[in-house]
């Protein structure tokens, strides 16, 4: 066994309100440059829909991730011999069209205009070229649902069913889900890589782009399901998001968790055991990813895994947040929270809680009993498809988890009386119930996010180096 330790995100979807502020503080900090316009390491895609970029979650489009051939794991784009018949031209990569061609405005046409009869207008022009472009695509075009009429049946997560009656008023549903880059234990962005320019880091699993190295092959771009690596076009080089680590070796949270304004987010470190990542990434069928990967954990308070942790020179302060760690309770310990599109077989480490939505009324509601996830508004097959690769099961147990809760709460503050039969077919305890409901629902700031610092001497002094480094300074 190879104890290591990985930084990884909850988001609790029951909450997000869809407000983008967490794309805004990490737009202005980190893709605030020329080349990066397009760039957006967080964004928040209301789904249904197909994203940014288009089809994303379509690997018969884009061809990123890994496959199971042969009984081995192979990238679905292919070995070096492929890479290099593609060296000038890669199919795979998708173009700027498909993210969207950034804009600006002539805004001084607004100001200088001289007197007329009508107001002026200004037309959007290309960050790009600095010529006039239509308005066709862009990073949150399908926002709450727009236009998702005509792009909504492409969205991959309506395999096995009825999409367009899904698409229709009367039966739409909606939720958000932000996305940044999921720091995967198995990341194909890696192992795409050419130049040996993509590296996840040895102490806390954060995946970055030395950007020394990045010699511009954007293989990466095509080789990560998620696509969330980025070419900068003005620097040409690849980069992505860092899991803002200069905060995060301060023991703060990333800026997308500390803005957001729905307290959707959780941060915590999580020990697993690395040799076992080839087995699990493995598994032969993708319906058995998901409990692969989340049985590669390990407990932090087993005696025996701290002691072999501290043999593997895990530092005492990540074991201490470990054992503190939000993320392990909500996706190892109460199984709450799901990996995104688990066979891809990254082993994405930024998981979902899946949200809850109205159930629908339906003939014989008075001897059905207990509400019933399958008749929520939003069909537990899309969210099996995007969090189970279509394992309604895991999923299912989550939702009952979920309504047992609001349930028992409401028999707590609403009736005075504590109806714990609702909890018992969920499988769970009062205490646990408690637990569950303050975590959830008012965690506070230091419960939501347990991150180990680095020690002073190791981290040098940031203060001096403040306005001098990052990615438009050379060394
Ligand atoms: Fe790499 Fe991040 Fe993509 Fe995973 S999600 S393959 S770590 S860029
Ligand atoms: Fe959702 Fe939080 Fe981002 Fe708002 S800030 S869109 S609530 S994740």
């Amino acid at each position: 066994m190879r104890i290591k330790a990985q930084m990884a995100m909850v988001m609790n979807l029951d909450k997000c309100i869809g407000c983008h502020t967490c794309s805004i503080p990490c737009k202005n900090v980190w893709t605030n440059r020329e080349g990066a316009e397009y760039i957006w390491y967080n964004n928040v895609e209301t789904k249904p829909g197909i994203g940014y970029p288009k089809r994303w979650e379509s690997q018969e489009d884009h061809r990123g991730g890994w496959v199971v051939k042969g009984g081995g794991l192979s990238l679905r784009a292919g070995g070096r011999l492929e890479k290099l018949l593609k060296v000038f031209h890669n199919p795979d990569l998708p173009q700027i069209d498909q993210y969207y061609e950034p804009w600006t405005y002539d805004y001084a046409k607004l100001i200088e205009s001289p007197i007329r009869k009508h107001q002026p207008a200004t037309r959007p022009r290309s960050l790009i070229t600095g010529k006039e472009i239509p308005l066709q695509w862009g990073p949150n075009w399908e926002d709450d649902l727009a236009g998702v009429c005509f792009t909504g049946k492409q969205d991959v997560n309506f395999s096995g069913l009825e999409a367009e009656s899904y698409l229709k008023f009367q039966s739409a549903f909606m939720f958000y889900l932000p996305r940044i880059c999921e720091h995967c234990l198995n990341p194909s962005c890696v192992a795409s890589c050419p130049s040996g320019a993509l590296y996840k880091r040895d102490e806390d699993g954060i995946v970055l782009v030395d950007q020394k190295r990045c010699r511009g092959w954007r293989y990466c771009v095509s080789g990560c399901p998620y696509k969330k690596v980025y070419f900068n076009w003005k620097a040409g080089r690849s980069e992505k998001c860092l899991f803002c680590y200069p905060r995060v070796e301060n023991g703060m949270p990333t800026l997308c968790a500390e803005s957001c304004v729905g307290r959707i987010r959780y941060v915590g470190v999580l020990l697993y055991d690395a040799d076992r990542i080839k087995e699990v990434a493995s598994t032969q069928e993708e319906r058995g990813v998901y409990s692969a990967h989340a049985s590669i954990f390990l407990n932090p308070h087993d005696p025996e895994i701290l002691r072999e942790a501290i043999a593997g020179g895990i530092p005492g302060s990540y074991l201490d947040a470990a054992r503190l760690s939000p993320v392990y309770k909500l996706a190892v310990e109460w199984k709450l929270a799901f990996p995104p599109h688990p066979e891809f077989r990254t082993l994405p480490m930024v998981w979902y809680i899946p949200p809850l939505s109205p159930i629908l009324p339906g003939p014989g509601d008075e001897e059905r009993g207990e509400p019933d996830p399958g008749r929520m508004r939003i069909p537990l097959k899309y969210l099996a498809n995007l969090f189970s690769s279509g394992d309604e099961k895991p999923v299912k147990a989550a939702l009952e988890k979920l309504m047992a809760l609001r349930n028992y709460w409401r028999s707590v503050l609403v009736d005075k009386t504590p109806d714990t039969r609702v909890l018992e077919k969920a499988a769970l305890t009062p205490e646990i119930a408690r637990e569950m409901v303050y975590l959830l629902g008012v965690g506070k700031y230091s419960e939501r996010y347990r991150i180990p610092t680095v020690k002073a001497e190791e981290a040098g002094n940031p203060g001096a180096l403040q306005g001098r480094k990052g990615f438009n300074f050379e060394e």
